[in-house]
């Protein structure tokens, strides 16, 4: 038989994330972990608190807030107070750039109140001066035993690198393309800072890897490449993905590929928010993936077909719908009360071409009549029909089914 699901993870060291009690794992095995970042100015701490609350809430499993001033600096220690006065235990991890070994160093409860620092080492100035800045910040690092991600990106590569790999490349007897050279920087850049930051002291397990760029073919070139080079960690993440189901198509097709090859220990979908939108968006799509992949469970999914021309009647999507929005609104109990509910299967179909079948194939299943036709809809458990409801409260009838089911 053909063989189906992913390849092997690729073995990588294990980094423990901590935040008092609660430590995530990335890499070594552990399941790939969901991560997000706030937009909320750091500065104010109240908003900040809020949104990474919300994340948290949603499934985000890491949070990382934006230091990038001595305001939000010193506010990162009362967000920390008011998530813990609330009971949200999520590791926060600092993103640095430019300034990230001042603040570090002026602000020691910032340093001591987040579980991780995200370090860019392209932007960081230039020769000794940048040596000298990214050696602080590894050292405070290890002097508070906080793990980094080392994150290169495409946009703020390292120019005295590229410049160097840049001339190399003249000398070559068949020079590669620019491109290429920029994707052989970005992995270059990031493991030789890796490297360095283990011969300052930091300890290889505390590492963690990204180099991320915002085009699809090259973020897989990349990440194959990294994650054939080293055993770090691999944080994957398709930057600057854009707006809607532009920014959910491209991350998805990317991460898509690397995960199904076993490479990705943690990942964050990078999607512009509309106007007003969601950010907890990014966190549901990022869950999607891995659980449609088969690679995690976080809610019990919905099959549901997509509609036709025999379902002209809205009955069939707001149906579809409600039942969706219904399983994840129960999943923060659920999730403690009814351990492995996130495994279940739940199908909501159009009519009876394909309605029975896929209802039979899942835990429980409802399969409305089509279009013309009074609503009467029966439903699957377990690949048995049951009941057949009617009339105008279908949706509600089927929630309190559904209950019923995960209760038993
Ligand atoms: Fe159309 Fe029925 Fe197929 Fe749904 S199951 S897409 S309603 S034919």
């Amino acid at each position: 038989p053909v063989s189906v699901g992913p390849a092997a993870r690729r073995p990588t060291r294990g980094v423990t994330v901590r935040w008092g009690d609660k430590a995530v794992r990335v890499g070594g095995g552990a399941p790939v972990v969901v991560q997000s970042m706030t937009n909320t100015d750091t500065a104010d701490a109240v908003a900040t608190a809020i949104q990474v609350k919300e994340l948290a809430l949603a499934g985000s499993e890491l949070v990382r807030i934006t230091v990038n001033t001595p305001e939000a600096a010193r506010e990162v220690p009362a967000i920390r107070e008011q998530l813990d006065r609330m009971g949200v235990s999520v590791p926060l991890v600092g993103d640095f750039h430019y300034n990230g070994h001042k603040l570090l160093s002026q602000f020691p409860e910032c340093a001591q109140a987040l579980s991780k620092y995200r370090i860019n080492p392209g932007n960081m100035g230039g020769g000794k001066k940048r040596d000298d800045n990214f050696a602080q910040m590894i050292e405070i690092a290890a002097r508070y035993q906080k793990p980094v991600r080392i994150g290169v990106n495409w946009g703020s590569l390292d120019h005295e690198l590229m410049a160097r790999m840049m001339d190399e490349n003249s000398r070559r007897t068949q020079p590669w393309t620019a491109q290429a050279v920029m994707r052989d920087a970005l992995v270059v850049s990031a493991i030789s800072n890796a490297r360095r930051a283990e011969q300052l002291g930091l300890p290889g397990d505390a590492i963690v890897l990204s180099c991320k760029v915002s085009h699809v073919q090259d973020l897989i070139a990349v990440y194959r490449d990294l994650a054939s080079r080293c055993d770090y960690p691999a944080h994957l993440g398709l930057t600057e993905a854009g707006m809607g189901s532009k920014g959910i198509v491209a991350s998805t097709a990317a991460l898509a590929v690397l995960l199904q090859e076993g490479i990705g220990d943690t990942i964050r979908i990078s999607l512009t928010p509309e106007p007003g939108g969601d950010r907890t968006r990014e966190v549901v799509v990022a869950q999607e993936i891995l659980q449609t992949m088969g690679l995690r469970a976080f809610t019990p999914m919905v099959v549901a077909c997509p509609g036709c021309g025999r379902t002209s009647s809205t009955v069939f999507q707001e149906l579809a719908d409600s039942i969706q929005s219904y399983l994840r609104r129960q999943m923060p109990v659920w999730k403690t009360r009814y351990p492995g509910v996130e495994t279940m299967n739940v199908a909501v179909m159009g009519c009876v071409v394909n309605g029975p079948g896929e209802s039979r194939h899942a835990d429980i299943g409802i399969s409305l009549p089509g279009t013309g036709e009074v609503p009467s809809a029966p439903v699957y458990i377990d690949g048995e029909r049951t009941v057949t409801l009617k009339g105008d409260h279908i949706a509600s009838e089927f929630q309190a089914i559904v209950e019923n089911y995960v209760e038993r």
